[in-house]
C-alpha cells in the first residue's frame, strides 16, 4: 500500500485515476481547488477510509507525507484555461515548483500530466517526443502551452539538480464520462449538442485532426509510467494514434447518438492546431502500453453517461 497524492483529483481524468488507485488498495489524498473539478466526481469514494479529499490550491505550498504524486491540477479545456490565463500559468509553474519541492523533501516519485500542446501547431507528423514543438508564446493558448512547457523544464531541472524521481506524460486528447457538459472541449460539446438536438458547432472547415483516447486507457498508461523503473523519466506520449478529422468525429457522434442535429460551422479559434496524432512507439516499448478502446465504443459509453446526466 502506497500513500498517493493526486492533484486535480476531482477533475475528469483525476477522478478516474483516484478510483482506480483506491481499488488497488492505496491510500489516496485528492487535492483540488474545485475550479473545474467537482466534489460529486469523487463522491462514491468519500466513504472509503483510504480516501481523503482536500480543498487546496497547488499554487500554495503543501506539507504532507507521501510516496507518489500525480500532478494533474490544471484546467485542460481551452474555454477554462483562457478564463483566467494568469492563474493557468501560475497553476502549471508554481504548482510544479510546490509539488516538486514536496517530492524532493519526501523522496516521492512525481508524475507530471503534460500535454500534446507542448508541440503547438506541429510541423512534424505524427508527433514524436524528440520534437521541440511550434508554440506561439504570446497567443491565447500560451498560458496553457507555455505553462506546461515550463513545468516540464522544472521537472527535468529537479531531476538533474536534485535527482528527483520524475515521470513526464504528454497526454493527447482524452475523453469519457465525467467531462463537464459545458466544458467546451469538442467531444463533450458535440455529444451534448447531439443529445439536445442542437446544431453541432464545427470550428472552421472541420478538416483539422485530433486523436482521441478513452479515459480508462489513459489512466492505465499513467499508472504504468509511474510504476516503471526510475530510468524511465519520459517525456512519453500517451494517446490514441487513430486520427480523425473533426468533421468525421461530428458524423460519428450524430450516428451513435441517433441524433437529427445539423452541422454548422463557426470561426476557427486563433492558433488552433491543424493536425495532432501521437507516435506511441516509446510507450509501446517501455511501458508495453497501447490504447484498447475503439472510438465508437468509447463514444457510446460517453454518450450513455451524458444521456443519464442530462435526464437527471
Ligand atoms: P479537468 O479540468 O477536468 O481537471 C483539472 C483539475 O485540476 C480540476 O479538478 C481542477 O479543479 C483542478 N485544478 C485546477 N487548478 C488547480 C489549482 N490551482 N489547484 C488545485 N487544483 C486545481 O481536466 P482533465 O481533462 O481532467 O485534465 C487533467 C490534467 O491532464 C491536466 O493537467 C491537463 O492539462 C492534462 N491533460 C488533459 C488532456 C485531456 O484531453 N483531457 C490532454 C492533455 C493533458
Ligand atoms: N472544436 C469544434 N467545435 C467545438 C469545440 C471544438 O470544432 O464545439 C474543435 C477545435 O477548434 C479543435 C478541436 O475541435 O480544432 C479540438 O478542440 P478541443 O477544445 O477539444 O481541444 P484542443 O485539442 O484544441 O485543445
Amino acid at each position: 500500500m502506497k500513500r498517493i497524492i493526486v492533484t486535480g483529483g476531482a477533475g475528469f481524468i483525476g477522478s478516474h485515476l483516484c478510483a482506480r488507485l483506491l481499488a488497488e488498495k492505496h491510500e489516496i489524498l485528492c487535492v483540488d481547488n474545485f475550479f473545474t473539478g467537482r466534489r460529486q466526481n469523487v463522491a462514491p469514494l468519500l466513504a472509503s477510509p483510504g480516501f481523503e479529499l482536500m480543498r487546496h490550491d497547488v499554487t500554495f505550498p503543501l506539507y504532507v507525507e507521501t510516496d507518489e504524486i500525480y500532478n494533474l491540477a490544471c484546467p485542460a479545456s481551452p474555454v477554462h484555461y483562457q478564463f483566467d490565463p494568469v492563474q493557468t500559468t501560475k497553476t502549471s509553474v508554481h504548482g510544479a515548483i510546490n509539488m516538486l519541492g514536496l517530492a524532493k523533501r519526501t523522496r516521492a516519485k512525481i508524475l507530471q500530466a503534460s500535454t500534446s500542446e507542448v508541440y503547438g501547431d506541429p510541423a512534424i507528423h505524427p508527433q514524436v517526443e524528440s520534437y521541440w514543438g511550434n508554440v506561439n508564446p504570446i497567443g491565447p493558448r500560451a498560458c496553457y502551452d507555455e505553462g506546461k512547457r515550463c513545468a516540464e523544464t522544472l521537472f527535468f531541472d529537479y531531476f538533474r539538480q536534485h535527482r528527483t524521481r520524475i515521470r513526464v506524460a504528454r497526454i493527447f486528447n482524452t475523453y469519457g464520462p465525467r467531462m463537464l457538459p459545458n466544458d467546451g472541449r469538442v467531444v463533450s460539446n458535440f455529444i451534448v449538442q447531439a443529445l439536445q438536438g442542437h446544431d453541432i458547432t464545427i470550428y472552421g472547415k472541420g478538416d483539422q485532426t485530433r486523436s482521441f483516447c478513452y479515459v480508462d486507457d489513459l489512466v492505465e498508461g499513467l499508472i504504468r509510467l509511474m510504476d516503471a523503473p526510475d530510468a524511465v523519466t519520459g517525456p512519453v506520449n500517451l494517446g490514441n494514434p487513430v486520427e480523425s478529422t473533426i468533421l468525421q468525429l461530428a458524423e460519428r457522434v450524430i450516428t451513435l447518438a441517433k441524433s437529427s442535429s445539423k452541422i454548422i460551422h463557426k470561426p476557427l479559434p486563433q492558433d488552433d492546431p491543424t493536425r495532432r496524432k501521437p507516435d506511441i512507439s516509446q510507450a509501446r516499448e517501455t511501458l508495453k502500453w497501447e490504447p484498447k478502446t475503439a472510438l465508437d465504443d468509447g463514444l457510446s459509453q460517453t454518450i450513455a453517461y451524458f444521456r443519464a446526466l442530462l435526464k437527471a
